[in-house]
């Protein structure tokens, strides 16, 4: 252990000690709403922060001790994302850090128990480093990867990008944002040049027609679903789901279409728009291109075409085809994962944003193409996380891009690799193959959500170490580590998010991480000090230090936010949506949008113009292919996945955690089956049934429900046993796991 690792690491614990007094503040409405608390735990100051679990960006108000640790928190009614309101998950997120589960001193393997045993830092660092150059030397210094998440601040996904492939000489790594996001990035990134969802919340309250396609927001985006609810225009909600979800329960026009004929009906439904006159040719003339292309393939998929190859009716099609058409109107698009989670995702993301163009239904309230993302901070993973997009957007093969970053970080250009990384499942097929042999996994738990789980379990044994960093030490994917390192969770350490709206937002440190558990950031700092890469890092000397690097390379970028002063600013300010450039940056390139002041609710493309070359939008498009695994003699039954409640997050590693939000969500993993198919297979409800796909088999519990159509089943995402079914079918474009339409059989248990 050198002298400078020790000491960096006696600086990092130091940090990690009392509350710094910047983050404390007096609100004028302090105490307001607050549930009682005894006198003696009074909350003497509040500071808000940003709800560490979904994409949405809620603000929470923490109130404080006198020692600065939190006491309790209340949502924040003055931020423009959820004005006063909070799920359930936003409410306990603080409560599932004091979780007995946590990691709170490193964890090594013993070789001769073969027990996880506690260690201190330096002997893990030691063990980290000792163990990934020796691979290195071994198969080559491609042989390490990382698997990271869209769940820690951009400066952490930043600075461990960074590390790996600058200081580490890594090349291979990814994030879960592959399993939730990639779709939508490379949709945006092809059809407007840039990674760039184009709305802004005050969209679902100012549409007159919104369309949902494969997403439940009134469960996965439940504080989205309420700025829907205060819509005023009395308007038309359409949403294209094979499931009666919550959602459609709503809806004005529920499309309960056949699980993956969604492209297929989408190119109908923009044929029928044309014939009924529904496009905007001046808009389609002067900010687009490929259109008449486009066009002529339309020609092709006749609404007649969509109504059967769906199963909806014709009449039913025809009526939302002309509110699609209606140009009096603003229609808006909305998107999630029954789209981004598909075999042809791209191009049927592409659907949608083509119909916006035609329609030139974008760049005006109430309208656009507009994919809500997953993850809270799925939108910072997309620009910083140094994956398949260089730092801040740019692009590892463009040699002006590898200057830039290589001048502002002040990183010798040869450091940064010309080619991007293998994606998620190539990296899994790398350690099939021998190729990857150490794997370093970060706040993420594939070996419950990957599709195809037990093949991740399987690939364990290819691995000569893997590393495991989280919260809590009981993850599926920490039981299998040589070595466990414990992070500090969300309200234990300090960044920003990007939510799915641009916005960037501050998370707050109120509250000390459990035992020796330390920030991400942190950590990353001490492995760059034990590998010897220290000295590349210097000016990474915290989080905002490293923002204000991270705000320098953003500059020019379609994302510039020169203009953010800090972390103050973006509390003071409510967030910030990018772009937000500094005065006198706002060039060609950021168009007449680029904004002089921080007004609470932006969109982009109010002037036509989009980030390609030409400046305009390009449709895309490809006829549409078969789903990959269709019911068949043996497996007869089509499994649909998803959220199962606004309480559950993901593999429930955190949600779990909680008292309250367990109480809110089934306990057991379920299957909802239509009541005609169980009254043909005489199962009734709390059964327990065994289900088989050609990859596994899982046991769950009877819900008969008229929800899903017969022939279908749906099984929530958040226990382990629905990803041992899930096929290893991937979009082509973006390389995202199809979860929605895998065949299965199911009997008695
Ligand atoms: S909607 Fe999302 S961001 Fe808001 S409180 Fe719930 S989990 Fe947190």
């Amino acid at each position: 252990m050198s002298s400078a690792l020790n000491t960096s690491l006696l600086r990092l614990r130091a940090h990690e000690g009392p509350m710094t007094s910047e983050l404390v503040r007096r609100p004028a409405d302090f105490g307001l709403g607050l549930p009682q608390v005894p006198a003696r735990l009074a909350p003497t100051a509040t500071t808000t922060s940003i709800c560490g679990f979904c994409s949405t960006g809620c603000s929470l108000k923490i109130h404080l001790g006198p020692d600065g640790q939190a006491l309790n928190l209340s949502p924040d009614d003055r931020y423009p994302v959820n004005l006063g309101m909070a799920c359930p998950k936003g409410w306990e997120s603080l409560a599932v850090l004091d979780s007995p589960d946590r990691a709170t001193t490193p964890l090594l393997r013993n070789k001769t128990t073969g027990r996880l045993e506690p260690v201190s830092w330096p002997v893990a660092l030691a063990a980290f480093v000792q163990n990934f150059k020796g691979i290195q030397s071994a198969h080559g210094a491609h042989s390490l990867a990382f698997l990271s998440t869209g769940q820690i601040p951009m400066e952490e996904m930043a600075l461990l990008g960074a590390l790996f492939k600058f200081g580490m000489d890594g090349l291979h790594c990814d994030s879960n944002t592959r399993q939730c996001m990639a779709t939508a990035h490379v949709a945006y990134k092809q059809s407007f040049g840039f990674d760039a969802p184009p709305f802004t919340y005050a969209d679902f309250e100012e549409s007159d027609v919104l369309v949902f396609v494969g997403a439940n927001p009134c469960i996965a985006h439940p504080i989205m679903w309420q700025r829907v609810m205060r819509n005023k225009r009395n308007p038309r909600i359409i949403v294209l789901d094979p499931r009666r979800t919550e959602t459609a329960q709503c809806a004005t026009h529920h499309l309960p279409l056949r699980p993956k004929s969604d492209l297929v009906l989408l190119y109908g439904l923009a044929s029928r728009v044309l014939e009924l006159g529904g496009a905007d040719p001046d808009f389609i003339a002067a900010h687009t291109e490929n259109f008449h292309a486009f066009r002529a393939f339309l020609a092709d998929y006749p609404l007649s075409l969509a109504a059967a190859e769906s199963g909806l009716p014709l009449a039913q099609l025809e009526e939302v085809a002309a509110l699609l058409a209606d140009r009096t109107k603003r229609v808006s698009y909305w998107w999630t994962m029954g789209v981004n989670q598909g075999h042809e995702s791209t191009r049927t993301a592409q659907a949608l944003i083509n119909l916006a163009l035609m329609t030139g239904q974008i760049g005006r309230p109430g309208t656009g193409a507009n994919s809500i993302t997953g993850q809270c901070n799925a939108m910072g993973s997309r620009l910083f996380g140094n994956v398949t997009s260089l730092l801040g957007g740019h692009d590892f093969s463009n040699p002006a891009h590898r200057e830039k970053v290589s001048r502002i970080l002040k990183i010798d250009t040869a450091r940064i690799p010309t080619e991007k990384s293998w994606a998620y499942d190539q990296i899994l097929d790398g350690i099939d193959r021998g190729d990857i042999r150490g794997l370093w996994v970060i706040a993420t738990n594939p070996a419950h959500s990957w599709a195809n789980q037990n093949r991740v379990h399987a690939l364990r044994d290819k691995l000569d170490f893997l590393v495991v960093q989280d919260l809590y030490a009981n993850t599926e994917m920490a039981q299998m580590a040589d070595l466990v390192l414990p992070a500090a969770g969300t309200g234990e350490k300090e960044g920003v998010l990007i939510n799915s709206e641009r916005r960037l937002g501050v998370i707050r440190k109120v509250r000390r991480a459990p035992g020796q558990a330390l920030a991400d950031f942190a950590i990353f700092k001490l492995i760059a000090e034990a590998w010897g890469c220290g000295d590349l890092f210097r000016a990474w000397s915290s989080p905002e230090a490293t923002f204000r690097l991270l705000r320098e390379l953003s500059r020019g970028q379609p994302c510039d936010f020169t203009g953010v002063e800090g972390y103050d600013h973006l509390q003071r300010e409510g967030g910030i949506q990018w772009p937000f450039p500094s005065p006198g940056n706002a060039e060609p390139q950021l168009g007449s949008y680029a904004p002089t002041s921080p007004s609470r609710e932006r969109r982009l493309f109010a002037d036509g113009r989009f980030f390609t070359p030409s400046r305009r939008a390009v449709f895309h498009f490809d006829a549409p292919r078969p789903a990959p695994e269709p019911p068949c003699a043996e497996y007869p039954f089509l499994l649909n996945t998803g959220r199962g409640s606004s309480a559950q997050w993901h593999t429930g590693s955190r949600t779990d955690k909680s008292a309250i939000l367990r109480k809110l969500a089934p306990r057991a993993q379920l299957i909802e089956v239509h009541p005609a198919d169980a009254a043909r297979l005489g199962l009734s409800s709390g059964q327990r049934v065994r289900i088989r796909s050609r990859r596994g088999e899982a046991a769950a519990t009877v819900a008969i429900t008229a929800t899903v159509q017969p022939g279908q089943v749906f099984m929530p995402m958040h226990h382990a046993e629905m990803n041992r079914l899930t096929a290893p079918v991937f979009d082509p474009h973006s390389r995202q796991p199809s979860y929605k339409a895998c065949a299965v059989a199911i009997s008695p248990a």
